[in-house]
């Protein structure tokens, strides 16, 4: 029987991408898996349809409506706030009211999700967060509201497993490099510059980061917490 059965987890952005990936993967480890969607609710459905996971839309960017969503989910055993969107450019030129959605979705949101999915949470329960290597690192101009904000979530990780470890549960970031999703395709147009500074040169699958996060879900990392974990095939060395 796998370690996940009849375990409660919630995904936070499920319908494409590494979200997807992770729906995927704990559902076939035998978890309950609900996960919400905001702008796709085609994908969102096939994703449901595919793994039997239950779909529920809910804009990261509106605390209310996020907040309710992680409350109906109840007393959670693993929580992975993955929804998150990336913005580049020239600081000097960037649409304001777009960097402020960006706060709002990459560090609001997870700051508000991880306190009301510790509200509930089991005792020895997960929340796994989904920073990005850009948290440690800045290779390239264009990037400082993005960096901002994975910056941000290494804190809010931090803090929350300081907050939430007396319960046993861990609080930890996982940091992607390249990851071949609709975000940034291992054919788009900044690939090979990315795969320049790497020493693995190549986008990393979702699956690959979906690994991490199952075994930081599981019963054997129950000592690790606090911490980033990073997997980028070698960028941010
Ligand atoms: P995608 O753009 O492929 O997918 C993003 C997912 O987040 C979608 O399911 C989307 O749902 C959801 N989402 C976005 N905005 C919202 C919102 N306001 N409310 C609810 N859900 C939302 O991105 P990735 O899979 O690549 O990225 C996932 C995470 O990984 C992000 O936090 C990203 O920063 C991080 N990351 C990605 C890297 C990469 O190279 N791909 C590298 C490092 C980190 P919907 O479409 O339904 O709105």
């Amino acid at each position: 029987m796998s370690i996940f059965a009849g375990k409660s987890v919630m995904v936070l952005g499920g319908s494409r991408g590494i979200g997807a990936a992770l729906v995927a993967h704990f559902s076939a480890a035998g978890a309950k898996v609900v996960f919400t969607y905001s702008g796709s609710p085609d994908a969102a459905a096939a994703v449901a349809a595919q793994t039997g996971a239950s779909m529920v839309q809910a804009n990261s960017a509106n605390r209310d409506e996020l907040i309710a969503a992680v409350a109906a989910a109840g007393a959670l055993d693993i929580m992975v706030i993955n929804a998150g969107i990336a913005i580049m450019g020239d600081p000097l030129a960037l649409d304001a009211d777009a960097v402020d959605r960006l706060i709002d979705i990459n560090v609001r949101a997870v700051y508000f999700a991880g306190v009301e999915a510790g509200r509930q949470m089991n005792d020895n329960g997960r929340i796994i967060i989904i920073g990005s290597v850009n948290g440690d690192r800045v290779p390239s101009a264009g990037f400082t509201a993005y960096a901002l904000s994975k910056s941000a979530v290494q804190g809010i990780g931090r803090g929350l497993a300081r907050d939430f470890g007396p319960r046993g549960i861990t609080v930890n970031v996982v940091q992607p490099g390249p990851v071949d999703t609709d975000m940034n395709p291992a054919n788009g147009p900044m690939a090979k510059m990315m795969h320049g500074m790497m020493a693995i040169p190549r986008h990393a699958h979702a699956d690959e980061v979906a690994a991490l996060v199952l075994f930081l879900a599981s019963p054997a990392a129950a000592m690790i917490t606090g911490t980033t974990q990073t997997l980028d095939g070698g960028l941010g060395i």
